[in-house]
């Protein structure tokens, strides 16, 4: 593990998110872990560490860069049937049993996670920014691994994005601190947050902790970004439905036009054991999400099998907005100014001007 640490260490910068304690300690306040790291200790998520009272951040690398449909972010009223150009590193300040991207999230944390040196890469921001525009990108997304623990590099990609015209998103499980919130907040549109439980218990279990994922979902809508919530439903862990009431009495009190999104769990990491969601078990969490008044809830990962659980539909006179089949868009019936096309409803959410140059079925990107 020697090797491929000090290879993440040379990719490191002085942190903006820091404060400094006496005796060369430093206080990490990108995540609300805010690790207190003595020199030459590393932080829970192994990314970040105490350089001679110098907290060191990731920066200036990826592991994963390519083009994905905006939907598998997943994304529903963000820009639907664009591109989104996502970028990724390692690391995470959490340890899901169920993670589906471990061998990248738990690097320098679980032995069995491994990569070849040379999956660093070397990036600058604004070749990942000219890649974007190359390829047609109208958003640039940090995913794949957590972005926050390595918030330093995405502002200053996304500073670069935001002057080239692109919008830019998170994929995030949520656990920031207003600290980083607001050292994001001028150049990031989106932040879809997981809420992976409603039970303090839980998320103790993920190694976080539920009250400061609540908090961020409030604080990010309250500042204005657009949110996307996604629980992914693990069964026997998350899917009680008086838990999930909760979670979407909590939702529909920072708004109703959050889009929450109930995906499909497949057996991953060490949770071997569990069986995948079924449709059924999907479509049961769906309706608690609509009885508690959400405008809009969708199941995701099992494509064309959870009826109209994929589309989207007018609040108001309930017409169909957007049908989907999986990443792929079958109908789009917005207006270039956001609205319902039948009654004229404004619809939440980030929408494109030019309805007419949106993929659908046919005309399938074909980078997908
Ligand atoms: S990002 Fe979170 S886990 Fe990592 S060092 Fe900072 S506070 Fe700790």
């Amino acid at each position: 593990m020697a090797g491929i640490m000090d290879r993440i260490d040379s990719f490191t910068i002085p942190a903006a998110c820091v404060e400094s304690l006496p005796k060369q300690a430093v206080r990490c306040t990108a995540c609300a872990h805010t690790c207190i790291l003595q020199p030459g200790k590393r932080g829970i998520c192994r990314m970040r560490y105490n350089r001679d009272g110098e907290l060191r951040v990731p920066f200036g690398y990826v592991t994963a860069l390519q083009p994905d449909p905006i939907e598998k972010k997943p994304f529903a009223h963000f820009l639907p049937g664009s591109t989104a150009l996502t970028f990724g590193m390692l690391g995470c300040n959490f340890h899901c049993d169920f993670c589906q991207n471990w061998i990248s999230s738990q690097m320098l944390k679980d032995v069995s996670a491994s990569l070849p040196l040379e999956a660093i890469q070397p990036v600058s921001a604004q070749e990942i920014v000219d890649l974007a525009l190359r390829r047609k990108a109208q958003v640039l997304v940090s995913s794949y691994n957590e972005p926050i623990i390595s918030v330093e590099w995405a502002v200053e990609i996304f500073t670069r994005a935001k002057a080239a015209g692109l919008h830019t998103a998170i994929v995030s499980n949520g656990y920031a601190t207003p600290e980083s919130l607001a050292f994001l907040r001028p150049v990031l549109d989106g932040f879809k947050i997981d809420l992976k439980a409603f039970r303090e218990e839980s998320y103790r279990k993920l190694g976080g902790s539920l009250q400061p994922v609540l908090e961020m979902i409030r604080a990010a809508k309250e500042a204005g970004l657009w949110v996307e919530v996604v629980t992914l439903l693990v069964p026997d862990f998350n899917d009680d439905p008086f838990e999930l009431r909760e979670a979407a009495d909590f939702l529909a009190s920072v708004s109703l036009d959050i889009p929450w999104h109930l995906t499909a769990y497949y057996p991953a990491y060490l949770q071997f054991n569990a069986p995948p969601t079924t449709p059924t078990q999907l479509q049961a969490a769906a309706e608690i999400g609509q009885d508690a008044g959400m405008h809009y809830v969708y199941a995701g990962n099992r494509p064309g099998r959870v009826g109209s659980l994929e589309d989207t539909f007018c609040p108001k006179c309930k017409s169909l907005l957007i049908k989907r089949r999986g990443y792929n868009m079958l109908e789009y019936n917005l207006s270039a100014q956001g609205t319902c096309c039948h009654c004229g409803t404004s619809i939440a959410g980030i929408w494109t001007e030019d309805p007419d140059s949106i993929s659908i079925t046919g005309k399938i990107n074909p980078l997908f």
